[in-house]
């Protein structure tokens, strides 16, 4: 009998094995454009307007995003967050690294003091893993010049995901408190897995602003819109 030295994985696209469930050459996604998007929340813009920023108070200076959510990045998010794939988001590390790197130089704070920081998950989440997938990348991107902090974290009352869309848009307000990890700064980088109503990205920038002038980007892996 021979045994596998390492456990086989796929190509999240075709279904292909191999080492590392990359994916292969042609069915690798294409990353998001900033081409026909809001230059504040990375929103689709329908016409000159932005529906998102239109409606809210948008609290945050900047969103940018990653990866749109086709299946295919659908089935990585999947085996991430809720089959303990953790090493299932490597492939596109390089492509958020990117991206941080492209903000802080068009943002020309490179030389300011910044944080890169996420939101701890509540209670009920540890039951379903036992790592925080935005903890693990935000490891991964963090610098001595931008340090991680789990500056944030969710109060812990009840789960989300009964909710609808709309529900959980309004749910979110007051469930984030800040963490003894809070330290004042010129800038934060909320880092986010997935993008999907930004009602946590405006809850968070909400209580960071409210501590303090400091300027709030949003950088996401996947974006669902
Ligand atoms: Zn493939
Ligand atoms: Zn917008």
């Amino acid at each position: 009998m021979i045994l596998h030295l390492y456990s086989p994985r796929a190509c999240p696209g075709c279904g292909a094995e191999n080492r590392d469930g990359s994916f292969c050459p042609g069915c690798a996604p294409e990353p998001l454009r900033s081409e026909g998007r809001c230059s504040r929340c990375f929103g689709k813009l329908e016409s000159y307007t932005c529906g998102f920023c239109d409606e809210r108070n948008v609290l945050f200076d900047r969103h940018i995003s990653t990866f749109g959510l086709n299946a295919e990045c659908k089935r990585v998010l999947q085996n991430w967050k809720f089959e303990n794939e953790r090493n299932s988001y490597q492939w596109f590390r390089p492509y958020l690294e990117h991206r941080l790197a492209e903000l802080l130089s068009e943002e020309d704070i490179i030389q300011e003091t910044g944080y890169l920081i996420y939101v701890g998950s509540g209670r009920s989440a540890r039951n379903i893993r036992n790592y925080q997938p935005v903890a693990d990348m935000g490891r991964q991107l963090a610098t001595d010049q931008l340090p991680l902090k789990r500056m944030l974290q969710k109060k812990g009352k009840g789960k989300q995901s009964g909710f609808g869309r709309h529900d959980r848009f309004f749910q979110v307000k007051d469930s984030i408190q800040l963490t003894v990890e809070y330290r004042p700064a010129f800038y934060y980088v909320l880092l986010e897995d997935v993008f999907t109503t930004g009602a946590t990205a405006l809850e968070a920038s909400r209580i960071l602003k409210r501590e303090s002038q400091a300027r709030v980007f949003v950088l996401s892996l996947f974006m669902a819109d």
